[in-house]
């Protein structure tokens, strides 16, 4: 089992541009989705974009050509497979939806990295049309932030990562984002956790208004080179610390517990 866990964002985090924009943008539609925006939440508005494509004869397959050329900083991959490599535990909490991402993670042979997509439903219904539908569905209650859409909490979806990790306490969590509604769930990270948003972007600002608010560490990135860098001195120096512990519990314990030596064993 691995101790640490990197929980990714997808849009603006992974990929360098928002996924759901980047297709709408690409096939033509930007001023049908602007005049609809006020008048819909994102999620719903996407799932009615997904019928207009449709009705005026947008092929699933001319999506996926689209989402295959998204534009990615090129030390991305490399990051994602080295931390994969060295051992990590890979998920995905992304407002997104599964269609998208699974097209995109496929095309970079990353897919196999991740353990886990948290994100919006989406699949070819029998008319050969994408739906696009909410992950909590609209009436999950608020959780009393008002930070979150109506559709997506990602602090909910950190809590239940957390309790399905706790059994083992010496799990360590990385949270990697750049937006608004990365924030909810970096309120959530415990001190012995990190947080890694992305350096003047929306969950930066909200975290420099009063950074006490988030009690893990803090260690911003700016592009997928600073993305790689960090991420990756990150995983070297929690794998050195619990090494370190390890060696130190293992000398020192006097408490009756059955401990084993890292030098003996
Ligand atoms: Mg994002
Ligand atoms: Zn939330």
């Amino acid at each position: 089992m691995s101790a640490i866990v990197v929980v990714f964002d997808f849009d603006k985090t992974i990929v360098d541009c928002d996924s759901d924009n980047w297709v709408i943008d690409e096939l033509g539609f930007t001023d049908l989705f602007n005049q609809l925006l006020p008048t819909m939440p994102w999620n719903s508005l996407m799932d009615r974009m997904m019928m207009e494509l449709h009705s005026q004869g947008i092929t699933i397959e001319e999506i996926e050509e689209v989402l295959k050329r998204i534009p990615i900083h090129p030390r991305v991959v490399p990051a994602i497979k080295a931390a994969h490599a060295l051992g990590c535990d890979l998920r995905i909490v992304s407002d997104a939806n599964t269609f998208f991402i699974e097209t995109i993670l496929t095309h970079l042979e990353i897919k196999d990295c991740f353990s886990e997509i948290n994100t919006n439903p989406g699949y070819i219904n029998e008319e050969g049309r994408l739906r696009i539908l909410p992950y909590h569905g609209f009436n999950k209650p608020p959780h009393g932030l008002g930070l979150c859409p109506p559709n997506m909490c990602k602090g909910l979806i950190i809590e239940r990562i957390q309790d399905s990790i706790c059994v083992d306490e010496s799990k360590r969590l990385i949270y990697v984002g750049d937006g608004a509604w990365d924030y909810c769930p970096n309120l959530r990270l415990k001190e012995r956790d990190f947080v890694m948003p992305k350096k003047d972007f929306p969950v930066w600002d909200l975290i420099c208004k009063d950074p006490l608010l988030v009690k893990a560490e803090i260690q911003e990135w700016s592009d997928g080179e600073d993305l790689e860098r960090v991420l990756i001195n990150l995983i070297n120096r929690i794998s050195k610390e619990e090494e370190e512990a390890s060696q130190f519990i293992s000398l020192d314990c006097n408490c009756g517990c059955v401990c084993v030596c890292v030098f003996c064993s």
